[in-house]
């Protein structure tokens, strides 16, 4: 147990919200960051509370720095940071193909996955980093299978998103491995949540759930249970490296 803060951006639904729930679980106080859905942050918080445990809720669009320098603050005056969940992440409309895709797309994409996660890590090693006079702490950013499978016909551009993803948990890792911090990536593969139906495609992973080997598709719980072993001191020796977590595929 700890009573240490994590900030999890996205963490009002999906994969975000099984970690609040889990990492609360844990002892963590929990801040919930959500892009717009303020009733799904405050029911997580509710949740949280009912529990027993500490989590506010904070708006923060991560393409927007000032949101992030917010949520930052907000985590100060809740306690001393020991993780950040990278989750916050969008995907375009499936089934663009690179040849079709405007440049707005294309930058949104990348200024949520990526620069996003980029900017949250840097308030993130500020606080934690012992270079800084912090106390050390663990940086989980979640990156896909997309970024291995480069999803042709669907989505490149957010496979190479999250490409750009796991070179950053490799290259911070190892630039803030004698400094306390430890950095990991998770890349789930086809997981229940809402993120395909905002890519207009509800039923992706349903459809597609019979060419995972382990033929069915992951709950968010699932990632969440990976990403809390992260965070924990059982992964103490664990750094700059990214996990498959996707049955098999
Ligand atoms: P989801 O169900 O669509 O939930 C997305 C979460 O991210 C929501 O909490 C949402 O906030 C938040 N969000 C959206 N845009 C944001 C922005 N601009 N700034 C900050 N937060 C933002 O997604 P999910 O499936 O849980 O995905 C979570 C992470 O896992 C993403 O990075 C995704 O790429 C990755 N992933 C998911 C799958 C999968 O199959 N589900 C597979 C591989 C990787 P609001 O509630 O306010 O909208």
């Amino acid at each position: 147990m700890t009573d240490k803060v994590v900030v999890i951006t996205g963490g009002s639904r999906g994969i975000g919200r099984a970690t609040a729930l889990a990492a609360a679980g844990r002892g963590y106080r929990v801040v919930v960051g959500y892009a717009s859905n303020k009733a799904a942050a405050d029911e997580v918080v509710a949740a949280i509370e009912a529990r027993n445990g500490k989590a506010i809720a904070v708006k923060c669009d991560v393409a927007e720095e000032s949101d992030i320098l917010k949520l930052f603050e907000a985590a100060d005056k809740f306690g001393t940071l020991g993780a950040l969940v990278n989750n916050g992440g969008i995907v375009g409309r499936s089934g663009v193909r690179v040849d079709e895709m405007s440049a707005e797309r294309i930058q949104r994409v990348m200024a949520v996955n990526v620069t996003g996660s980029i900017l949250c890590a840097r308030e993130a090693v500020k606080r934690m980093s012992t270079r800084h006079g912090g106390k050390g702490g663990v940086i989980v950013n979640l990156s896909s299978i997309a970024a291995k499978l480069g999803s042709p016909n669907t989505y490149v551009d957010y496979a190479a998103s999250k490409g750009a993803i796991d070179s950053f948990t490799l290259g911070l890792g190892l630039e803030v491995a004698n400094e306390g911090i430890r950095v990991a990536g998770i890349r789930p593969g086809l997981i229940d949540t809402e993120i395909h139906a905002s890519g207009g495609e509800p039923d992706r992973a349903h459809r597609l759930a019979p060419m995972v080997p382990m033929k069915r598709i992951g709950q968010a719980e699932e990632i969440a249970n990976a990403i809390i072993w992260l965070m924990s001191d059982e992964a103490s020796y664990v750094t700059s490296a990214t996990l498959d977590v996707t049955g098999g595929r």
